[in-house]
């Protein structure tokens, strides 16, 4: 360790990360901003979605998320339905999985995805077959209404195809359930400020896709202003590290050596 740099304890990394994403602590208040009493909203969501634990391992470096999602089955065959959880665990544990800095610290963050019947975000899991049609996933994240996680069987001319594009589809549609615990309707529908919000549709300013690099997997791009195919969104989708964060604010979180 480099001789000025501070000993993270368990409570600096809390401050930080609630830091990161523009939700201080109530402890945070206290301690730094007495002199100021300036007025900073308290929230009181921190740690409590019931679908998702992680695990904090300070002197490893190494933060493990697990995430529950209850994939249901509705008329899949065996096959079919072992085939499709398999796709969207790993798609889901592929793009949200990372490193993230927290306090100056790197940290590999691991997100692992299991199915569970209880404290579980509930998914609907369909294969579409109609060549013609390309069926949109979607998971509004409210209370009562299941997500939808299509595999476009059809659509696609291959299935390594179709498998990519389903494991990418079903990284993003977790991701709404992660943004609307964080950050409410105005984030999630809206895709972190891509398209309308109730309409869910691009907007002129949405942007074409980057032209080399990251690509925002929770994002909405035009692809008329800058198209990206299938093998490049498979290779360069990723959370992003705010997102990451998000998952941990909104996660149990259990501290080991
Ligand atoms: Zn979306």
């Amino acid at each position: 360790m480099p001789e000025n740099q501070e000993i993270l304890t368990l409570e600096k990394f809390h401050e930080a990360l609630h830091k990161d994403i523009d939700k201080p602590v109530k402890d945070f208040r206290k301690k730094w901003n007495q002199a100021h009493r300036r007025h900073i909203k308290v929230h009181t969501g921190a740690h409590k979605a019931a679908w998702a634990k992680a695990t904090v391992s300070l002197n490893k470096k190494i933060i493990i998320v697990h995430v529950n999602l209850n994939f249901k089955k509705n008329s899949l065959s065996d096959a079919d339905y072992e085939k499709l959880k398999y796709l969207a665990r790993t798609g889901i544990d592929k793009y949200w999985s990372r490193r993230i800095t927290v306090a100056g610290n790197s940290f590999m963050v691991w997100v692992k995805a299991q199915h569970n019947y209880v404290n579980a975000i509930p998914v609907d899991l369909y294969v579409e077959t109609d060549k013609d049609n390309y069926a949109r996933s979607m998971n509004p994240a409210t209370l009562g209404i299941d997500a939808s996680f299509i595999y476009n069987k059809g659509w696609h001319n291959n299935t390594a195809n179709a498998d990519s594009d389903f494991q990418l589809v079903s990284a993003h549609e977790f991701g709404h359930s992660v943004l609307m615990y964080a950050g409410g309707m105005a984030l999630s529908w809206g895709h972190k400020g891509s398209t309308g919000i109730l309409s869910q549709a691009g907007k002129s300013s949405t942007p074409g896709y980057p032209k080399s690099g990251s690509i925002d997997v929770m994002k909405y791009y035009d692809w008329k202003k800058n198209f990206a195919t299938l093998q490049r969104r498979v290779t360069d989708s990723i959370a992003m590290e705010i997102d990451v964060k998000r998952l941990i604010w909104g996660a149990n979180i259990k501290w080991t050596k």
